[in-house]
């Protein structure tokens, strides 16, 4: 598999440590309030990465934590804390908080049939990781201590800044308009490992630790929990574009420093999802989320499948005219497949060649949009049903759109709104029309549809036969 990798800015053959398991980490979400549907872009990709390889043979240990301490409003360890800034909001303790929108959080994952991975590891369980990290990065003299709190020293390393196009300036975070600067550091992206000196008096969690009470930074738990259930080693980390700085740059810095070797070899950052006046932001008030897109009447597989639709490197704009478009895709779809009967042989040759067209586009960076294509493929194709039905199941392991399941209840739908209209006298005098006019009795035929017409019933003629409505 050829990936993106953003370490070396080249797509590159995907190579595992060890070929037989891929291991693979994502940044998981701050749990102050709901995802938006930029959040779930990112996650949505990452689920793909995750069933394209395994569809391509790999097995796949996947961790994912879940921020509920440390990560403050700003990247740069400034600003407020945004736990604490959702309990005040919403009257209740960062606990409360965490647990309310954690399980949102997963809600919105089902619904979009994004798969739990294996391991979710809350920050606040791995504190002694941290403290473990933070002491040894002290005593290599990677970290110093300055106003009670420890920071990373950026100075100690020859190369800090992977992940950014801009020049230093740019990136003068910690200095940003309207934002304190934390006159402790030493260099401007030196970060925070270990929080003491909390300018959050009602901090709610802070636990004992070398340095005095406090809590770990946001950076520090990525490492932290990596390493606890991935080891020394790490084959794919994976998180929104905007996580690579300071967020991964920090990981980096952190992890190597603490581990003496590289850490992680390949880097997968999806590109944001915008609205048409910028980024979208949870911290905007307002915002999109998935039980808001139900509320208006969109199944979720629709987004799921405008998603897919482009590319996780390109932005994607969101509007709701583009999910309309997604939404009508999605519907032709379904109602194509349900067309499909079951029975036939499968003609094992063309699934085969179908299925190497699908692994071939996520093999290209993870082509969705080239593997939604071959979708369509398999629905022009000149093979049996039976064998089309077999590559859509197949092609479901990673697209994951509830194809077959939709178009069974459409099938079901359909038999019982036939059944509840059901009609045995027009049923007859459609049945004699098209006798009439099998038997070339034209004016026959004419004679019933002008009767059928006075009792307020319209005659359809479709290649699969007569149908009829009331009108
Ligand atoms: P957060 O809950 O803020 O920590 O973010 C969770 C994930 O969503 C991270 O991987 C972010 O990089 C990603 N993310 C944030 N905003 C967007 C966006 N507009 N589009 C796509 N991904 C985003
Ligand atoms: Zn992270």
């Amino acid at each position: 598999m050829y990936l993106y990798n953003s370490l070396t800015r080249k797509k590159e053959l995907f190579q595992p440590n060890n070929p037989d398991l891929v291991k693979m980490y994502t940044c998981g979400p701050t749990v102050y309030h709901f995802a938006h549907i930029g959040n779930l872009r990112t996650y949505i990709m990452e689920d793909v990465l995750e069933k394209s390889l395994r569809y391509l043979g790999y097995n796949v240990k996947r961790v994912m934590n879940i921020t509920d301490v440390g990560h403050l409003s700003s990247d740069a360890d400034t600003g407020e804390d945004k736990m604490l800034k959702g309990a005040k909001r919403e009257n209740k303790s960062v606990m409360e908080i965490a647990q309310y929108y954690t399980d949102a959080f997963f809600a919105d994952c089902e619904k979009l049939n994004i798969k739990k991975p294996e391991i979710i590891e809350p920050a606040t369980n791995c504190i002694d990781e941290y403290i473990k990290i933070v002491s040894r990065l002290i005593e290599k003299d990677y970290a110093y201590l300055a106003g009670g709190n420890v920071y990373f020293d950026t100075s100690k390393l020859d190369k800090y800044y992977v992940f950014n196009d801009h020049d230093e300036d740019d990136l003068a975070i910690g200095v940003r308009e309207g934002v304190e600067e934390d006159t402790n550091k030493r260099n401007k992206n030196d970060f925070v490992l270990w929080f003491t000196k909390s300018k959050f008096e009602d901090q709610a969690l802070k636990w004992d630790s070398p340095w005095g009470v406090g809590y770990p930074g946001w950076h520090i738990e990525c490492s932290g929990i990596s390493m606890k259930h991935l080891g020394e080693d790490l084959d794919i980390h994976a998180g929104g574009i905007d996580n690579a700085f300071p967020h991964h740059t920090n990981e980096i810095a952190q992890s190597e420093s603490y581990l003496g070797h590289k850490w992680c070899n390949y880097w997968f950052h999806v590109r944001h999802l915008n609205t048409d006046d910028g980024k979208m932001s949870k911290s905007k008030g307002e915002f999109l989320t998935v039980s808001l897109l139900e509320k208006k009447g969109y199944n979720p597989m629709a987004y799921r499948l405008f998603c897919l639709q482009s590319h996780y490197r390109r932005n994607l704009v969101f509007s709701w005219e583009n999910l309309d478009n997604a939404a009508v895709a999605y519907q032709k779809l379904v109602s194509k497949i349900a067309t499909l009967k079951s029975e036939g042989e499968v003609d094992e040759t063309a699934l085969n060649a179908l299925k190497e067209r699908f692994a071939g586009a996520l093999n290209g960076d993870l082509n969705t949009s080239l593997a939604v294509t071959a979708l369509y493929d398999v629905l022009k194709a000149k093979i049996s049903d039976a064998t089309k039905l077999a590559a859509i199941a197949d092609f479901e392991q990673v697209l994951s759109l509830d194809l077959l399941k939709a178009a069974e209840e459409l099938r079901k739908k359909e038999a019982e709104e036939a059944a509840a209209s059901a009609d045995p006298e027009i049923d007859a005098l459609v049945a004699a029309r098209t006798a009439a006019k099998k038997a070339k009795n034209f004016a026959e035929a004419d004679r019933i549809r002008d009767e059928l017409k006075a009792m307020g019933v319209e005659i359809i003629d479709t290649p699969q036969g007569t149908k009829w409505k009331k009108v």
